[in-house]
């Protein structure tokens, strides 16, 4: 165990329904979702939130949207969907590892909560 959540998910110590996955990108099901399609995307390298990434992370970030559009295309997302990356207290960021939201499957309101 790494002593962090996502990290420790990466690595296959703790379970997690996993829908997708590449040598650097992993999606897994919210274990709390907040629509009927609820997955969390993460690189699997530690990157503490969207606050710390900058130039360095382009391809990486591309494999993540890549990856996102191919799922949502999967699961038929063809009303569209959200993508979210809480960055920071005020945003609510509980898990201090990089994640997208990828929320769909409802219609959804704006502005966020
Ligand atoms: P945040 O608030 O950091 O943007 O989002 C953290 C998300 O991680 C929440 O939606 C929460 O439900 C989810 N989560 C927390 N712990 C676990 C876990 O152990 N497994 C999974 N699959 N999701 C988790
Ligand atoms: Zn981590």
């Amino acid at each position: 165990m790494t002593g962090c959540l996502f990290c420790d998910i990466a690595a296959k110590e703790l379970d997690a329904t996993i829908v997708f996955e590449s040598d650097r990108v992993l999606g897994f099901e919210d274990i709390n979702p907040a629509a009927p399609t609820h997955v969390l995307v993460i690189p699997k390298e530690h990157i503490v939130s969207a606050g710390a990434l900058d130039a360095s992370h382009a391809q990486l970030l591309g494999e993540i949207f890549d990856s996102m559009a191919r799922f949502a295309t999967e699961r038929g997302l063809s009303g569209g969907y959200r993508v979210v990356a809480n960055s920071g207290p005020d945003a609510g960021q509980e898990v201090p590892h990089l994640h997208f939201h990828l929320l769909g499957g409802r219609a959804m309101k704006w502005p966020p909560g």
